[in-house]
């Protein structure tokens, strides 16, 4: 994996406009992983693009994170830093991920799925209901239903407490898709765990960075009249130097 240009990150940020976050950040791991294919790292499971995603952020931006959230029991602000390492899963799963499979409560069907993958986020990106949303990943994600011939095998294929089981089994499966982080708040000490989603984060600072970087161009630009390609192919520390000499 190689670390993107600061013309190649900008050019990301500016369609990212018009995508989302996970359409955002598989363009980004599209040009900077040499070694896979667009294809295929759109057919990762989540956790395998999660930890891509979580090099990349640390050769980006280093592997310092800071984050904030809200306490939900007194609402005040909570600061937290947190480092890639730290929120790398321990267990890594293999490339060719065999598929799952469960069996019913009454054993009546067995199903047998894949673990989601980005293709599925962006099929799904339209749709605004969280159930409706769970009922198409799944259909998207089965494989196979086998029904048993003793069983009644009516109604629908996937009843709720089975979309939970399978849901479960995938988060087991494939645990870096699943990152909690653990704030405590320093005034009530109340503790919770929200959920990670590092494709979310990396695009929010990808837009940070954007918007300083372009301010930093416009500012070369006025004062030495260099192009937008040439004061971003300078390195960040002779910009920053350069920045320096126009604000003394
Ligand atoms: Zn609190």
């Amino acid at each position: 994996m190689h670390t993107p240009t600061a013309s190649q990150l900008l050019q990301v940020w500016e369609r990212g406009a018009e995508r989302s976050a996970a359409a955002s950040c598989l363009w980004l791991l599209g040009i900077s992983c040499d070694e896979c294919q667009p294809e295929v790292l759109a057919k990762l499971p989540l956790g395998q693009r999660d930890r891509l995603l979580l090099r990349l952020r640390a050769q980006l931006f280093g592997t310092q994170m800071q984050t904030v959230a809200w306490c939900p029991q007194c609402q005040a602000m909570v600061e937290a830093a947190f480092d890639c390492g730290d929120l790398l899963a321990v267990q890594e799963i293999s490339e060719a991920m065999p598929l799952l499979e469960l069996a019913s409560d009454d054993r009546s069907s067995v199903v047998r799925f894949r673990l989601p993958d980005s293709t599925d986020l962006l099929a799904l990106e339209g749709c605004k209901d969280a159930l409706q949303a769970r009922e198409m990943l799944l259909k998207r994600c089965v494989v196979e239903i086998e029904s048993r011939p003793s069983g009644n095998g009516q109604g629908t294929p996937f009843p709720i407490e089975l979309q939970a089981q399978i849901a479960l089994a995938m988060a087991a499966a494939d645990p870096q898709a699943d990152v909690q982080l653990a704030f405590t708040c320093p005034d009530c000490s109340h503790r919770w765990e929200p959920m990670f989603d590092i494709a979310h984060f990396l695009w929010q600072e990808l837009h940070a960075w954007a918007l300083r970087t372009l301010r930093d161009v416009d500012l070369l630009a006025r004062v030495y009249h260099w192009s937008e390609a040439d004061i971003l192919a300078l390195s960040p520390r002779r910009r920053q130097a350069y920045l320096e000499q126009c604000v003394s």
